[in-house]
């Protein structure tokens, strides 16, 4: 019943304003989720469109760290919806702006579904041309309740190349296709490794995995992002890469994916 609600309510008025709902999602955790969505959402910007970017971890905020925006509280104008915090450029909403930096997420599945929809219709989201969701890691209830009750446009499935990780990305495509929701294609997060003091490639994590997995499903592999110190450090400063290295090789393959977008 309140599933029902809360879908009308999502389908009349909530998202009314947003063109393009992306959910940028993996089987498993730690794979490069945020640090993917965060990134694609600013190459999104930095190509012209109007662009938000909704947390959807609910037990994992990580967008207010990588954005710089952690101390910050989202203003209320009625006391009953938010607006979203700006960052960079993009409009932003995280329930990791609503809790305490140490405030661990206790709620069990239902809750948290729940908590998640209302920050998404609370937030006063300006008119966009795409919305970046960062979803949380699985495919249980959250990411089941976020299907069914936002008309996400389409999905794209985060992976390392090493098997275990492959394994869970599998999981989130037949979630997405269970679901009627296409998938554009898969992003290989930590490709490989770039030595940042002589610039020597090594396959940590395997070699062509994503790539078979987008052919097994029908689907794009829509790039690969090298793993790289610098790439990790422009996060933990606020500054994602896009911002702080708009000319590197890293910006390009996001923009890049952007495209493909
Ligand atoms: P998830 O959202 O899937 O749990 P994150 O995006 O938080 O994963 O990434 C996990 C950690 O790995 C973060 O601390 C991030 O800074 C780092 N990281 C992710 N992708 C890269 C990369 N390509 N190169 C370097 N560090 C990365
Ligand atoms: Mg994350």
């Amino acid at each position: 019943y309140e599933v029902a609600t809360l879908k009308q309510a999502n389908n009349q008025s909530l998202l009314k304003n947003v063109k393009n709902i992306i959910a940028v999602s993996s089987g498993k955790g730690g794979v490069g989720k945020s640090s993917t969505a965060v990134n694609l959402a600013l190459a999104l910007a930095k190509e012209g469109g109007k662009v938000g970017l909704l947390d959807a971890d609910i037990y994992g905020p990580s967008i207010p760290t990588m954005l710089g925006t952690k101390n910050e509280q989202p203003l209320s104008p009625d006391n009953k919806h938010m607006s979203p915090i700006m960052a960079h450029g993009l409009a932003t909403s995280s329930i990791g702006y609503l809790v305490a930096q140490d405030g661990a997420m206790v709620w069990r599945g239902p809750m948290a579904s729940k908590a998640l929809l209302q920050i998404l219709q609370d937030t006063l989201w300006p008119e966009l041309d795409y919305m970046v969701i960062d979803m949380p890691p699985g495919t249980g209830d959250i990411q089941l309740t976020l299907a069914q009750n936002i008309p996400v446009t389409a999905s794209v499935i985060v992976t390392t190349p090493q098997d275990i990780a492959l394994v869970d990305a599998r999981k989130g495509l037949t979630m997405f296709k269970q679901v009627n929701i296409p998938t554009l294609g898969v992003i290989e997060n930590m490709s490989y490794h770039i030595c940042e003091n002589c610039g020597h490639h090594e396959a940590i994590f395997g070699e062509g995995g994503a790539r078979q997995l987008a052919e097994q499903y029908h689907t794009q592999l829509l790039g690969q992002i090298p793993l790289h110190r610098s790439l990790r450090q422009d996060l933990d400063n606020g500054t994602p890469t896009v911002i702080n290295q708009p000319d590197s090789e890293f910006t390009r393959y996001y923009c890049e994916i952007a495209d493909s977008v």
